[in-house]
């Protein structure tokens, strides 16, 4: 189906950080910053604008595995960044909704 499915079926490696039934995260191939994680529901959903009524629990898990694992990270304190990306415009390039864990440095305002 696409790639981010082959890593959540295990299908495709990945470092996996955190699984559960619904979530997945993941660090991600190419970091943009010196800590770079990938949260995402096992399920495929393309985009959030994909999203039906019936994904908002894994959504909201998303978020928390996300800030569970800034935490884990070390970067609860010194601050971090969730971005979801959706359509061209706004760099999405896998479209399999996944949400971005950015952090470790001072980061340039969005
Ligand atoms: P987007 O630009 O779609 O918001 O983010 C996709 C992200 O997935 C990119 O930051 C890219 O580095 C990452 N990525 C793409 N393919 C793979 C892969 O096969 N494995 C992992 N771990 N990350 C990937
Ligand atoms: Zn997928």
């Amino acid at each position: 189906m696409c790639i981010f499915c082959d890593i959540a079926q295990k299908k495709a490696p990945a470092t996996i950080l955190y699984e559960d039934d619904s979530v997945m995260a993941f660090e991600n191939i190419e970091p943009k910053t010196p800590i770079h994680l990938l949260v995402i529901p096992k399920r495929h959903i393309d985009s959030i604008n994909g999203a039906v009524e019936g994904d908002k629990e894994v959504i909201g898990k998303m978020v928390l595995v996300a800030r569970d694992l800034a935490k884990v990270k070390g970067i609860s304190e010194s601050g971090y960044r969730l971005i979801l990306n959706n359509g061209r415009d706004a760099g999405q390039t896998v479209d399999h909704l996944h949400l971005h864990l950015i952090g470790g440095e001072k980061l340039p305002f969005a």
